[in-house]
């Protein structure tokens, strides 16, 4: 057994991202700046996005978007109860009403075909629908994005998960071509994810649409403190809307230009983790792998078992409380929104509203997953999960 703690998502941060924020920080530029300006360009190209907003965290990014979109009160928003609680939050922020729609069992992703009934039920008008590419597999977008266009909806993906993930070849954030629907797209840079800025998030979309969504994330201003402060600047500002204060500083951005170069090693570091555990636990009966769709490229930001619980003397919390008794973190994504104490008392769900999110919570585990681990800390995980298996079989 290993003798030191394994935590659950180590980030991954190189001598290349060390040296630029220093070079950020000896630049005098700290806040929203040329490095942002930089960062925003080069992610949109990645993804193949015309236009990106860098924020202050992917939570930012959903809110700026249901704003520039005038979704508010009266309006009801769908999306699922197997997400991170922000995602649902926004809703409520905004003003409007959270229609959570259950998951698939496979993917646990939102389940398109629930998804009509639930716009046709409940009182005031749907006016988007929030997808949850969850644990970096997208959802099933082309049912979803038909949906949208039927019934008039913005689709707004939280792809905290999916940089860089692909649905029937294309890369999440890239804007769907399709007529009358407006497609926005979420990413997080929190220190767990596949690219961290420490905090930090993105959002892209359409041209115009990015470009009115910047004055929400810079107290409507017409126009950032780069421009303001800089040699071409002017004092004169006019404030266009109410908006937040959600920019991204230039130090963050060092982080992400750099990360961002590397993103590609990072990736294949995760796959390799994935192929291991993949291979080591397909072979036990009381695991299952995680399940990928053939027309998607996963970005495996978590790596998430299930217990068949019928194979076994233990319940998942044991399951966790073993793993690290052998000096290995783990962790649960997620607690489905409709359980905790907020959402229950608002909209009175039971857990059984929810009957795939509900049942699939009790069996899931999120394993160690980052490209900073060790071929010994994956063999360490490995032997873990083997011998609690092994110890607690039915
Ligand atoms: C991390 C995460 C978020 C929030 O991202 P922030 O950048 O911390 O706001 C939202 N949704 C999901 C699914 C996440 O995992």
């Amino acid at each position: 057994m290993r003798d030191t703690f394994l935590s659950f998502s180590p980030p991954d941060i190189g001598e290349d991202e060390i040296q630029e924020v220093v070079a950020a920080l000896r630049s005098g530029w700290l806040t929203t700046g040329p490095r942002v300006a930089l960062f925003q360009e080069q992610f949109a190209d990645f993804v193949g996005a015309p236009r990106a907003l860098a924020l202050s965290s992917a939570t930012a990014a959903m809110h700026v978007a249901l704003a520039v979109m005038g979704i508010g009160p009266g309006h009801r928003v769908i999306s699922t109860p197997m997400t991170f609680t922000s995602t649902i939050h926004v809703i409520e922020q905004v003003g409007a009403q959270p229609v959570l729609v259950d998951v698939e069992a496979d993917t646990l992703n939102i389940d398109p075909a629930k998804v009509e009934s639930a716009i046709k039920s409940g009182n005031g008008a749907v006016r988007a629908i929030m997808p949850v590419h969850l644990y970096g597999h997208p959802a099933e977008m082309d049912p979803i994005l038909d949906l949208a266009r039927r019934h008039h909806l913005a689709v707004i993906e939280d792809a905290a998960h999916a940089l860089p993930a692909r649905y029937r070849g294309r890369l999440v954030g890239a804007p769907a071509a399709v007529e009358g629907v407006v497609n926005l797209t979420a990413f997080s840079f929190y220190a767990t994810k596949n690219l961290t800025t420490g905090e930090g998030g993105m959002l892209t979309g359409p041209d115009e649409i990015i470009e009115s969504a910047r004055p929400w994330s810079l107290h409507g201003m017409s126009g950032d403190a780069h421009a303001r402060y800089g040699s071409e600047g002017s004092w004169r500002y006019d404030v266009v809307l109410p908006g937040f204060k959600y920019n991204m500083t230039d130090m963050q951005a060092a982080l992400g230009l750099q990360q961002l170069r590397r993103l590609p090693s990072l990736q294949a570091r995760r796959f390799e983790i994935v192929a291991r555990y993949n291979g080591a636990f397909g072979e036990l009966d009381a695991l299952e792998v995680p399940f990928v769709r053939e027309h998607v490229e996963p970005a495996w930001q978590l790596y998430v078992l299930r217990l068949k619980l019928d194979r076994l003397q233990i319940d998942r919390a044991r399951f966790i409380e073993e793993l690290r008794a052998r000096n290995i973190g783990a962790s649960v994504h997620f607690i489905p929104v409709h359980l905790h104490s907020y959402y229950r008392e608002k909209y009175g769900y039971r857990p059984e509203d929810f009957p795939v999110a509900n049942a699939e919570y009790q069996r899931i585990v999120s394993l160690p997953l980052s490209p900073r681990l060790s071929d010994q800390d994956v063999n360490d995980v490995i032997e873990a999960v083997s011998d609690i298996v092994d110890r607690f079989h039915a």
